[in-house]
């Protein structure tokens, strides 16, 4: 199995204080330069010590000089954003030219007598935090060997002395003794300090590259959980199967970084896994064979439950068609199951054009995306069956229906003929019995009616291209009118107050589909309102919308009804006393055809005081 993959930004935290530390050490050497020419005049002017003044002012001016050439270059690297390579070849150089000046300073400043010698250390020290322990350690070897070669060449005054005058009571560089324990001491002092510098920076630089290491793992982690939720919420923005499948091969190939990423599902037999959803393949590929769920290992495998990672296409047994994955630059997939509440659905796979390009988080996460898609495809597939049974249940009623119609529209005319005395005299208490026939079989045809507008209106039978614009006052003031004589008979006061200003508002729909919506609303408005109440019909626009409320003061919806007011065959306990007749589909179909018209329906009431409708209906764009 494959390991994460290196951190990529270690080395360049590391080199970025590489390259941080040279303008630092830059900015020291101003001091330590200033220092020097300090150092020297107060030799003399406060301590009234001799000294090669000339030779040391001279190193003095010598580190700033070579500093400002260092302070140059480096501000040109930077500006170049040049590699880090160049930084460390100037630290290098950096280290030479300190080591130098430093051995100058000795010699100038009294060879093996000389209290500069200790500076050595400071600079032993800042080279083996720098740059690696071997070339500490040889930093450190050359500063004893510098100060060994000037006490030695002293010593044999190949090179002269350069005491400073009233410093030391006697001269020390020749007492070979002091000069080997100095020499001694120095060098088992710097190479102690490089070795301590040394070990507690790598010990250092180990715990930083470890943090480093832990918070880009956490940064990965935290963008996976990121694109894991933001998949989650558009995967499951919809319950359109087809939708759900795109998007979640298409959201896990980006997640993942990856060329391509797929899903096939077991067919109905449960034998064959089809290729649903496909993101980044070719249709040859996608088209290559069928894959057959009990015989292709792979699939066996991964039905079974398992992720299987596979880093390497061309030596793994799994794969039936590793050629073709070949053909296609695959070089590695890792496959996860899709799995129901009943069994396996089927395989989610990720496809990468690397070798062993799938870690060990990629497989949890490829997971975790699967686990998700499988219950949004599960919703998905719940809610297409449901649409499905819907549909056959609404034809179901639509033929059943249809087949009713006409007996039933056949036997209403009979009885009209009977009860309006064409086919011979009846008497008194017979009319009394025709006529309530007559009005059940009235009730009858007009719940066929109901049934058989609630089932157009699933079958999809209003199509869009059918929609045309529609004067809304038109369709409104129709329904109204057909309602007055029946108002005024019931003693309602029937009120219609239009706020639209011109009759040229237009709504998108079929003036029969608007009519139905009306009809309804304010029938029921009429029927559930007691004599002496009033019924209010009022238009206005809002923005691009057109609003019409349907207002009563009747009977009211009883707060637990409310959530059922839109369902099919639902009518309220108080409705259902007062009114016995009534098929509980009026409300389901109004706003099924203003839902259809692209707009939407809402009920506000209060028991007993009254109830009121608010359909709203985009207006048509002018021709
Ligand atoms: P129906 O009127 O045939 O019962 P609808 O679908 O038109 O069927 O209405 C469903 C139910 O909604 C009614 O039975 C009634 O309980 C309630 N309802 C509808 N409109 C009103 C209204 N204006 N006032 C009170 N209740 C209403």
């Amino acid at each position: 199995m494959a390991v994460e993959a290196p951190v990529k930004d270690a080395r360049t935290l590391v080199e970025a204080e590489l390259v941080s530390s040279v303008a630092w050490l830059i900015r020291l050497r101003w001091l330590a330069g200033v220092g020097v020419l300090l150092g020297t005049w107060s030799t003399r002017a406060l301590f009234g010590l001799g000294a090669a003044t000339v030779p040391l002012y001279a190193i003095g001016a010598g580190i700033l000089l070579y500093n400002l050439a260092f302070y140059l270059v480096e501000q040109r690297l930077t500006q170049t954003s040049a590699a880090t390579d160049s930084f460390r070849r100037l630290s290098v150089w950096q280290a030479i030219l300190d080591w130098l000046a430093m051995t100058l300073l000795i010699h100038f400043s009294g060879g093996i007598e000389s209290p500069v010698i200790y500076f050595f250390f400071f600079h032993i020290i800042i080279v083996s935090i720098f740059f690696q322990p071997r070339t500490a350690f040889g930093f450190a070897i050359l500063a004893a060997a510098l100060l060994s070669a000037i006490a030695l060449l002293e010593y044999y005054t190949i090179l002269p002395h350069q005491p400073v005058v009233g410093f030391l009571e006697g001269p020390l560089y020749k007492n070979s003794l002091y000069l080997a324990a100095v020499l001694f001491f120095f060098t088992s002092t710097g190479l102690i300090g490089a070795y301590l510098a040394s070990s507690i920076q790598k010990r250092l630089r180990q715990r930083e590259e470890e943090v480093i290491r832990l918070s880009e793992s956490l940064r990965r982690a935290t963008v996976r959980l990121q694109t894991l939720n933001d998949g989650a919420r558009v995967i499951n923005s919809t319950l359109d199967l087809p939708q759900v499948l795109e998007r979640l091969v298409k959201s896990t190939a980006e997640a993942m970084g990856v060329r391509a990423c797929s899903i096939r599902l077991l067919d109905k037999e449960k034998q064959f896994l089809e290729p649903v959803a496909v993101y980044g393949l070719s249709q040859a590929y996608v088209n290559k064979g069928p894959v057959d769920a009990a015989t292709n290992p792979l699939a066996h495998r991964v039905l079974g439950g398992e992720i299987v990672n596979i880093p390497d296409i061309s030596n793994s047994s799994l794969l039936q068609y590793p050629e073709e994955a070949r053909k296609e630059g695959i070089r590695s997939v890792l496959s996860a199951p899709l799995m129901g509440k009943t069994g396996p659905l089927g395989i989610l796979r990720a496809y990468a054009v690397e070798l062993a390009r799938f870690t060990l988080g990629d497989e949890t996460f490829l997971g975790a995306i699967a686990a998700q898609g499988s219950i949004a495809i599960e919703n998905a597939m719940a809610y297409k069956a449901i649409e499905e049974l819907d549909l056959a249940k609404s034809q179901f009623i639509r033929t059943v229906t249809h087949e009713l119609r006409s007996p039933v529209s056949v036997v209403h005319s009979l009885l009209r003929t009977l009860t309006s005395g064409y086919a011979g005299e009846i008497s008194g208490q017979q009319l009394d019995i025709l006529s309530r026939a007559g009005r059940r079989v009235e009730y009858l045809q007009k719940l066929i009616d109901d049934l058989l507008d609630l089932a157009v209106g699933k079958a999809d039978f209003w199509k869009t291209e059918m929609y045309e614009p529609v004067t809304i006052k038109g369709a409104v003031d129709k329904v109204v009118k057909r309602f007055e004589v029946v108002s005024r008979e019931k003693g309602l006061t029937l009120d219609f107050q239009d706020e639209l200003g011109t009759g040229a508002v237009r709504v998108l729909g079929t003036p029969d589909g608007l009519d139905r919506i009306f009809n309804n609303l304010v029938s029921n408005a009429v029927k559930y309102t007691p004599p002496g109440g009033r019924v209010t019909v009022k238009m206005s626009c809002v923005g691009e919308k057109v609003r019409v409320l349907v207002e009563d003061s009747g009977i009211g919806i009883p707060e637990e009804a409310m959530q059922h007011m839109f369902e099919e065959f639902y009518r309220a306990p108080n409705a259902r006393s007062i009114e016995r007749e009534g098929s509980g589909l009026g409300l389901t179909i109004a706003r099924d055809l203003v839902m259809r018209f692209g707009g939407s329906i809402q009920v506000e009431s209060s028991l007993g005081a009254g109830s009121r409708f608010t359909v709203t209906l985009p207006l048509a764009a002018p021709a």
